[in-house]
C-alpha cells in the first residue's frame, strides 16, 4: 500500500521527515524516498532507494548529512520508485502518491492519443504511476484543478502530497477518503502524515484531519483549505482491523482500542450463541491478531497466552519480500513457539483475517505436531470475498485465491458465487456450510468469523462512512 510524511517549518525538517517516513515502514516493502527543499541555497534534493532487503532507516542514514531544508516530503512505496521531482508549466514540484490506479494503461493510451509523446518506462515496460499522476495534474492550469482532474480520471483511489518550489506542501485526500491524511502542528511549523502516532512521537500535536476529497496547503505558518471536503466517505475498515499501526487514530478512533473492542464483541456474540469453547488459552496470531485476542480473552474470561512469540530483533518488519514463497518462509521463521504453552493445551487463536489460509494451515499443522489438544480459530473480520480495488491491498491475482471464494466454488460451483452474502453470514445455512468446509480443510476444531455488524460496531463511526467492499462487494 504505502504511506507518506511531509513537513514545512521555520527550522530544518530533515530529521522530522526521516523519522516520520520511517514510522510508515509497516505499510510497504519495495521503495522509499525523500525530497527536501532548501529555500536558501540548495533548492530540491532527492534520494530514492530500494528497501526490499534493508529497512528504511539503515538505507537512508548515510544520505542525511547531504540533506538540508525547511520543507520535505517522503514516502514508503509498495509499488514504484517515488517521490518524483517534476518540471512542468506548473513549475518544479515534488510528488508522492498512495492508492491504486486500475486503469493506468487506458490513461497512458489516452495521454498519447491526445498528443502526449513520452513517459519514462520501468524495466517492466509499465509507466511509474506517480509519473502518470504528474502527467494528469499537468494537463490543467493549476495544482487544485490538476489534482481533481487526476482523481476523476483514475479508477481506484489517489491520495497525494505535492511540494512546490516555494517549499509549501499541498495534501490531497482521496475522493472517498479511503485513507486518512492528518496535519500536525508544533511551535515552528506543520507536518502532514498518514499515521498520527508518527507526528505525535516527533512532538507535533493534532491540528487537522482532512475530509474525503479535501485539498489543503500547508506551510510553516498555517493550513489553508484549497478545495473543501466532499460529503461521502468510505474509509478503509482494514485500517483498524489490520493495516494501521496500533497507536494511530483515524476519524478519532484508535486502532488498538478498536481491536480490543472487536475481540470482545466477537466473544460476546459467540457466547450468546453458545459457541465459545472451553480453552486453556486465548492467543493472537502475531502481530495484529494479538489485540483482537486480548479483547476476546477478557470478554470470555479465558486466560490470554502467547504460544507463539515473534522474533523481532532481526525480523523487524511486518511483511517482507514481494515473492509469496519467500514471505511464507520468513513468516514461519519469525514465529517461535513456546512448547510448554502448546503441549496438551486447548488453544483458541484469533487472527486479524483469513485471506488465503496458506500460512495458517502450516501453523495449525505445526501446533498439532507439537501436541496441542485442540486448536480453535477466530477471524477478527468476516470472510473476505472480494479483492481490494482501491488500495492494492491484496496481491491476489484472482479472487479465487481467497480461501472463502475458493471453498464456495468447491461447495456449489458458479451458483455459489451468486450467494456470497449468505456465505459471508455464519447464521445462514450457506454460511454454516462455509465454516464447516474451511474448518475441515484447515484442520481447526472450530472456526468463527467476526460478523460485519460486529466489526462496524467495534470501529464505532457511522457505518455508512466505512468501506466494506472486501466483504460485501458493495461500493
Ligand atoms: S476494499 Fe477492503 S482493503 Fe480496500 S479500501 Fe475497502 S475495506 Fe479497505
Amino acid at each position: 500500500m504505502g504511506g507518506f510524511f511531509g513537513a514545512a517549518s521555520h527550522r530544518d525538517v530533515v530529521m522530522d521527515v526521516f523519522f516520520g517516513v520511517d514510522y510508515h515502514s509497516h505499510l510497504g516493502t519495495r521503495r522509499a524516498g525523500m525530497i527536501f527543499h532548501d529555500s536558501e541555497d540548495q533548492g530540491f534534493q532527492r534520494e530514492i532507494h530500494s528497501i526490499e532487503n534493508t529497512p528504511f532507516r539503515t538505507r537512508f542514514e548515510d544520505d542525511l548529512p547531504g540533506f538540508h531544508g525547511q520543507s520535505g516530503i517522503g514516502c514508503i512505496s509498495d509499488t514504484d520508485p517515488q517521490p518524483l521531482l517534476v518540471r512542468s508549466h506548473l513549475g518544479t514540484f515534488a510528488l508522492t502518491t498512495v492508492g491504486a490506479i486500475n486503469n493506468a494503461e487506458a490513461l497512458v493510451e489516452a495521454y498519447f492519443s491526445e498528443g502526449g509523446k513520452q513517459f519514462m518506462a520501468m524495466s517492466s515496460g509499465y509507466v511509474n504511476t506517480t509519473e502518470l499522476v504528474a502527467a494528469l495534474i499537468n494537463q490543467q492550469e493549476d495544482f487544485v484543478s490538476g489534482i481533481k482532474f487526476a482523481q476523476d480520471a483514475i479508477e481506484g483511489s489517489l491520495t497525494l502530497l505535492v511540494m512546490t518550489s516555494d517549499g509549501r506542501i499541498i495534501a490531497a485526500r482521496d475522493k472517498m477518503g479511503r485513507l486518512p491524511v492528518l496535519v500536525g502542528k508544533d511551535a515552528d511549523g506543520h507536518c502532514v502524515s498518514f499515521e498520527s502516532f508518527a507526528y505525535h512521537k516527533l512532538g507535533y500535536d493534532d491540528a487537522y484531519e482532512l475530509g474525503p476529497g479535501e485539498i489543503v496547503r500547508v506551510d510553516a505558518d498555517g493550513i489553508e483549505t484549497l478545495s473543501p471536503a466532499g460529503s461521502k466517505m468510505k474509509i478503509c475498515a482494514f485500517l483498524w482491523v489490520y493495516y494501521g499501526y496500533p497507536n494511530s487514530n483515524y476519524e478519532g478512533m484508535n486502532v488498538e482500542v478498536m481491536r480490543y473492542r472487536n475481540g470482545a464483541i466477537m466473544a460476546r456474540d459467540e457466547a450468546k450463541r453458545g459457541m465459545v469453547p472451553d480453552v486453556d488459552y486465548v492467543a493472537g496470531v502475531p502481530d495484529s491478531g494479538v489485540p483482537h485476542a486480548i479483547g476476546y480473552s477478557s470478554e470470555c474470561h479465558a486466560p490470554f497466552g502467547r504460544p507463539f512469540i515473534k522474533y523481532t530483533p532481526t525480523w523487524p518488519r511486518s511483511f517482507m519480500p514481494s515473492n509469496q514463497d519467500v514471505r511464507n518462509r520468513v513468516a514461519k521463521m519469525k514465529l517461535i513457539p513456546v512448547p510448554e504453552l502448546i503441549r496438551g493445551k486447548k488453544l483458541l487463536f484469533v487472527d486479524d483475517s483469513i485471506v488465503r489460509g496458506t500460512q495458517l494451515r502450516g501453523t495449525v499443522a505445526y501446533l498439532y505436531e507439537s501436541g496441542a489438544a485442540e486448536v480453535h480459530m477466530r477471524s477478527a473480520c468476516p470472510p473476505i470475498m472480494f479483492g481490494c480495488k482501491y488500495l492494492s491491498f491484496s496481491r491476489s491475482r484472482s479472487e479465487m485465491e481467497l480461501i472463502a471464494r475458493r471453498v464456495v466454488q468447491e461447495l456449489e460451483g458458479d451458483e455459489g458465487q451468486k450467494h456470497l452474502d449468505e456465505y459471508a453470514d455464519g447464521d445462514t445455512e450457506r454460511g454454516k456450510c462455509l465454516l464447516h468446509a474451511i474448518c475441515e480443510q484447515m484442520g481447526f476444531d472450530s472456526l468463527g468469523f467476526q460478523s460485519l455488524g460486529g466489526m462496524l460496531e467495534a470501529i464505532g463511526i457511522d457505518p455508512e462512512k466505512v468501506c466494506t467492499y472486501c466483504w460485501t462487494g458493495k461500493e
